[in-house]
């Protein structure tokens, strides 16, 4: 279960403060599909980053499958996102010198992964994202689907509990974005929840769940 009280997120930039978020409320079963919607800087990805244990709130809690994660620091988050969590962005985030292969077996490597297991586990992700014949080729040398392809499978190569994906589709045609709501409903079907964050009315048909967000709260919710 994920639940935030009262998160409140305010960044301070030479001298001027936004307030990003204003108290969210917010419960995610296990399993569930949830999109969250919104106009631009209403603080959709200022909620998935902290979700997803990337950033702290300002003020408020959030509860991670039982842990309290406000007031962590950098190091403790780090450490429950390995193996739990799994990020998908608008722009891949792949790193440019790392060969498709590579890019997949990160995550396994932070954690200490035997080779034989990486080397199982790499290929049956490429294999199920459908990338394994680009396995040795370079991100800047694929599609931006097949890229999203690699992330995907960047993001589910250590089992995580929760996947994170914000406007996944936003950077690819509508035949890739297909295929990569399709990939996320697959592993949603398998048991991952996911928290996605979308513009598109089309993505958010594949969740259970729309949240939508206005000016860093949430005003409505639809299932
Ligand atoms: P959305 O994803 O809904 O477009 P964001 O969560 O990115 O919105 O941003 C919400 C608000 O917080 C915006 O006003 C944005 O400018 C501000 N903001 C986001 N990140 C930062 C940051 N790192 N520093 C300062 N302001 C930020
Ligand atoms: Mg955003």
């Amino acid at each position: 279960m994920i639940r935030t009280s009262n998160l409140q997120k305010v960044f301070t930039t030479e001298e001027v403060e936004t307030t990003a978020l204003n108290g969210i409320q917010m419960e995610i079963n296990p399993g569930e599909f949830v999109a969250i919607m919104g106009p631009s800087g209403c603080g959709k990805s200022t909620l998935l980053n902290i979700l997803g244990l990337l950033d702290n709130p300002s003020e408020g809690s959030y509860e991670f499958f039982g842990t309290e994660v406000s007031g962590m620091s950098e190091r403790q988050r780090a450490n429950l996102r390995k193996g739990n969590i799994g990020f998908v962005f608008q722009s891949f985030n792949l790193i440019d010198e790392l060969t498709v292969y590579e890019n997949v077996e990160l995550p396994l490597l932070y954690l200490k992964t035997p080779a034989g297991e990486r080397k199982k586990r790499v290929e049956a992700a490429l294999e199920r994202m459908n990338i394994m014949h680009r396995r040795n080729h370079f991100p800047q040398q694929l599609s931006g689907g097949q890229q999203q392809r690699v992330a995907i499978a960047r993001a589910v190569i250590a089992n995580p509990k929760v996947i994170l994906a914000d406007e996944p589709t936003g950077n690819l045609d509508s035949a890739n974005g297909l295929e990569v709501m399709n990939l996320l409903t697959q592993l949603n079907q398998a048991g991952t929840t996911v928290i996605m964050v979308t513009h598109s009315v089309h993505d958010s048909g594949f969740a259970h769940r729309v949240v939508n967000l206005f000016d860093g709260k949430v005003v409505t919710e639809q299932r």
